[in-house]
């Protein structure tokens, strides 16, 4: 099973027509169909690594100030404990302190982009937390300890943006994306398609203008926990590049071996 980043934008993705809404549509098309997935979400932030072990989580609605309709879509997808169990065990055997939460509900970090690629809500879903206080090294090995689920099946996903400066989003400037967000876009999949692992895990050192597209890290390190989920990988394919507000790098990956 390959892994996945997404970038999954604003929360009216779900209701809206855009480039991104048709690619997360039809990006099932190019996966085997998983029997469970697992979702590392910049919308989940802890100390250490949470899993959610709920077997009917509820729909997150973490967000404020969108209209009314988007408050009243839901994403039923069951929960798994069976898998949340399993990943706190691979977690705890990697060295991460790793608990279980048994009632964390799924954010929009998670159900938004699910919403469009499975919309029966009839696969699994267990979300990962994030550590911003962490390095990237950090996510990195989430990731790795988590990449034996891919060869049972397990779809692994992490959900942020490629870019995020929510400020310069919302100050409406930018009507096309400006050089400093194409430059950091470019220089992620230059490090990528070249498997450049130790750059990319010091994105934050080598980067071009990485502190104002991600002031703060929690919308990056989902990329960094698939890229440790991808381990070794063959084949990456660089999909989505949209831009969102002129500043936000829409763009995905899979990796696969
Ligand atoms: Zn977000």
């Amino acid at each position: 099973m390959p892994a996945l980043f997404l970038s999954h934008g604003s929360p009216m993705l779900a209701l809206e027509d855009e480039p991104t809404t048709a690619f997360l549509r039809s990006l099932p098309e190019r996966l085997p169909r998983p029997d469970a997935i697992v979702v590392a979400s910049a919308h989940w932030e802890t100390g250490e690594a949470v899993v959610g072990g709920a077997a009917h989580p509820e729909t997150l609605h973490d967000f404020h100030g969108f209209p009314e309709a988007l408050y009243a879509l839901r994403y039923p997808a069951p929960g798994q404990p069976r898998l949340a169990a399993r990943m706190r065990d691979l977690l705890v055997r990697a060295g991460f302190a790793t608990t279980v939460d048994p009632v964390r509900g799924l954010d929009h970090g998670a159900w938004n982009p699910l919403l469009l690629m499975y919309p029966e809500a009839d696969i699994p879903v267990v979300q990962l937390s994030v550590q911003p206080c962490r390095d990237a090294d950090w996510h990195y090995r989430l990731g790795r300890a988590l990449a034996p689920l891919g060869r049972d099946n397990i779809l692994l996903i992490g959900s942020g943006n490629l870019t995020h400066n929510l400020r310069e989003a919302f100050d409406g400037r930018h009507a096309h994306a400006p050089d400093w967000v194409v430059g950091f876009a470019e220089w992620v999949a230059g490090k990528t398609e070249a498997r450049d692992i130790d750059a990319l895990l010091e994105w934050q050192a080598r980067a071009p203008d990485a502190r104002r597209n991600h002031p703060t890290t929690e919308h990056f390190v989902p990329f960094l926990v698939a890229l440790g989920a991808a381990g070794a990988y063959r084949r990456v394919e660089r999909l989505n590049r949209e831009f969102q507000m002129g500043v936000l790098a829409m763009d995905a990956y899979v990796f696969s071996e």
